[in-house]
């Protein structure tokens, strides 16, 4: 199933068009998209078997398949060479900061540069689907409601400007959390541990990895935040960035205004951005 917000409403997304929830369940769900995940088992079983016409949408309609969720998790060093390019060594816990949920924003569309050392970093998103306290990783995948793409944009001077370095603000700047374009369930994946991350910058790829190279891959992440922090419907996971960010390279690389960031991940579909001047 996949499930996306089309002009602010919770929408299914099928080879034909949309289907708008709201108007498909006569107001049992939606048109708030957080409905879905709040009753995320009821909200499945509905969907299984809706029967409605869908209707033609347009790519720049979609919004953040979660536009407002309560908590939102981000992981750092999490990619074995991504921490080999950081020059550091692989963390024995998931090193955890947030995104504001301020900074989200949709699958397409213009971005505004903070400064002249914002970074791109393809993200695999997880969002949650029922309240998880104290999972075994063996149980962790039945609390996902699905996957989605996301970018965590990071303004390095911002991140980096204090001793020791806190990074949730560098990386919560308006629009540097980029969501969708839409969320897929987890039993349409093969196999949702290995899946492909891409970046390209005017067409240019500047990562290109797998899932499968997480340090603490899905199911460890749900279980060591959840014995820590509730979890609950809705609520995100940014699992971590691959090798190739520009902080990598010498001498590092950023984003310029003018320039085209295409986001994808395999099974689930691709992002796309113009990065803007500050005015
Ligand atoms: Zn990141």
């Amino acid at each position: 199933m996949r499930i996306a917000t089309i002009r602010g409403r919770l929408t299914l997304v099928v080879p034909q068009g949309a289907i708008d929830v709201a108007d498909a369940s006569a107001g049992r769900f939606g048109p708030d998209p957080q409905s879905a995940f709040d009753d995320w088992d009821a909200f499945r079983r509905w969907a299984d078997r809706v029967d409605a016409q869908a209707e033609p949408y347009a790519d720049d309609e979609l919004g953040p398949p979660v536009p407002a969720p309560r908590q939102v998790f981000a992981v750092g060093l999490n990619y074995v060479r991504h921490a080999a390019e950081s020059g550091l060594p692989l963390p024995a816990e998931p090193l955890v900061f947030t995104k504001f949920p301020s900074s989200i924003t949709g699958p397409t569309g213009s971005i505004t540069l903070s400064g002249d050392t914002v970074d791109w970093e393809v993200e695999l998103v997880v969002v949650i689907g029922r309240t998880a306290r104290d999972v075994d990783p063996e149980e962790a995948w039945s609390y996902v409601a699905g996957l989605t793409v996301g970018q965590d944009l990071s303004d390095r001077s911002v991140q980096n400007a204090g001793s020791p370095p806190q990074f949730s603000l560098g990386k919560s700047f308006a629009g540097y959390a980029p969501l969708g374009p839409v969320l897929v369930t987890v039993d349409e994946f093969d196999d949702p541990g290995d899946l492909r991350v891409s970046t390209l910058v005017d067409g240019e790829v500047r990562q290109d990895s797998r899932t499968s190279d997480l340090v603490f891959d899905v199911p460890q992440l749900i279980s060591r935040l959840s014995r820590i922090v509730t979890l609950g419907p809705g609520d995100l996971i940014f699992t971590g960035t691959p090798e190739g960010v520009g902080l990598g390279r010498t001498p590092p690389l950023y984003l310029r205004a003018g320039q085209e960031l295409v986001t994808e991940i395999e099974g689930i579909g691709r992002m796309w951005h113009r990065m803007e001047a500050r005015s």
